[in-house]
């Protein structure tokens, strides 16, 4: 949206205060999302300056619809998800003044999108950049509301993603970030077969000045031994997968409707450490689901100790209505549901420390993000942006660039180092 704007002769303004038009691209998934969504607006409708326009975008305008006016009366355009790209036409017709306000521009379901596929492109600070391959999910995962607010898996076709990759490399990006709700899924609506292999092999041709190429959000059942070996093979794909698994005990995975075969992910795991033995593996868990007994949580917290994750992110579980498990209600107490959530994150602590005190004495590549009283900060292939850990260097880097690090010492999640030589 930023970038069809600025096309159109907008401009970012510094502050709210400074702006002619106020948009919020709002997350509905979960309660806490909603709240955080509907508190910006509320902030930012009731400091709004004569003649300023306030606009909700997003998923949480998709899955309430015209309710968020009544929660917010003083939005004056509302776009929902998959119309994204009317957002130029949406600021000209309030401008025009000639509408009333506010102006609904909600598709009647998610899956009534529109074309998606023209080129559109977000590039994040520190020469890192977010590829969006796919949106919407054909997963029946009980808890989620993703899929009814953004509809079914809709993959951009290959040519597309590859001329955005493109673009990415000619603004000096230096990692290409894979996401999309499944980006296992990818290429499914398209008749593809492994289609993100396919993108993979083609993406590392087309695009080889990009150093790293990251997968996130990958769905257990569906990590292919020909995704394992793409992976292995291509320098460029760096050696880190995102699997969320949201529980390991078959019962609660059984009732979240998700795959139960925790065999097939440690057999899975070892493959692909035996393939790529610097692995960094991540995963998502969700604590306090509906029925959550002490022994189902502790077959999770025993699975963290066989498979020692690099990374971990854990969740409680919010209770959404509309959502198959709304019919199991949300039978464990916030208390607990807070209790394991600290055990959890407690377990998954010393885990990771151990793994970054194995790191001490050697080198990694680190891609600088950011630097200030002579340290710089920044991130090797083990980290992903915002989600994983820092690494931290005793001198002032350029941003950007990728310069290899000695790692020097460790902490619970982040590394320090000091700078070994500037790649070329
Ligand atoms: S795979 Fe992810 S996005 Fe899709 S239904 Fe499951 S949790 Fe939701």
């Amino acid at each position: 949206m930023a970038q069809l704007l600025q096309e159109s002769g907008y401009q970012p303004a510094e502050n709210p205060i400074e702006a002619n038009f106020l948009i919020v691209n709002t997350c509905g998934f979960i309660c806490p999302a909603i709240k955080e969504s509907l508190h910006e607006l509320n902030e930012l409708a009731a400091h709004k300056t004569k003649g300023q326009v306030l606009i909700a975008a997003g998923c949480l305008t998709q899955r309430i619809g015209g309710d968020i006016a009544k929660q917010e009366p003083g939005i004056d355009g509302i776009l929902g998800t998959r119309r994204w790209m009317d957002i130029v036409e949406v600021v000209e017709r309030l401008r025009s003044g000639r509408y009333p306000k506010p102006i609904y521009h909600l598709p009647p379901s998610p899956t009534i999108g529109k074309d998606e596929r023209g080129v559109h492109r977000v590039a994040i600070q520190g020469g890192s950049a977010y590829l969006k391959i796919a949106d919407g999910c054909r997963r029946p995962c009980a808890f989620c509301t993703i899929p009814s607010i953004k509809g079914t898996i809709v993959s951009r076709p290959i040519k597309a993603i590859l001329e955005e990759a493109r673009y990415l490399q000619k603004l000096e990006v230096r990692e290409l970030i894979l996401i999309a709700q499944d980006t296992t899924d990818y290429g499914h609506d398209l008749g593809l077969q492994d289609g993100l292999v396919q993108l993979l092999e083609q993406l590392t041709t087309t695009v080889p000045e990009i150093s790293w190429i990251r997968i996130m959000y990958t769905y257990p059942g569906f990590v292919t031994d020909r995704l394992i070996e793409t992976m292995a093979t291509y320098q460029q794909i760096v050696p880190y997968l995102d699997m969320p698994l949201q529980h390991a005990h078959p019962s609660t995975l059984r009732r979240m409707r998700r795959p139960t075969n925790m065999e097939w992910v440690s057999r899975t795991v070892e493959k692909m450490r035996a393939s790529m033995p610097d692995l960094a593996l991540r995963t998502t868990f969700i604590v306090g689901y509906p029925g959550e007994t002490e022994e189902e949580f502790q077959v999770l917290l025993n699975f963290m100790d066989e498979i020692r994750f690099d990374r971990v992110g854990a969740f409680q579980f919010s209770f959404e209505t509309g959502t198959a498990s709304e019919a199991l209600g949300d039978s464990v107490p916030a208390k607990l549901k807070q209790e394991r959530y600290e055990r959890l994150m407690e377990h998954q602590q010393t885990i990771s420390l151990e793994k970054n005190l194995s790191m001490v004495g050697k080198t990694l590549d680190v891609l600088v993000e950011g630097y200030g009283d002579g340290l710089s900060i920044g991130r090797s292939y083990r980290d992903a942006p915002e989600i994983d850990g820092l690494v931290i260097v005793q001198d002032s880097l350029p941003i950007g660039e990728i310069c290899t690090v000695r790692v020097t010492g460790a902490m619970t999640y982040d590394l320090n180092g000091v700078l070994e030589t500037k790649q070329e």
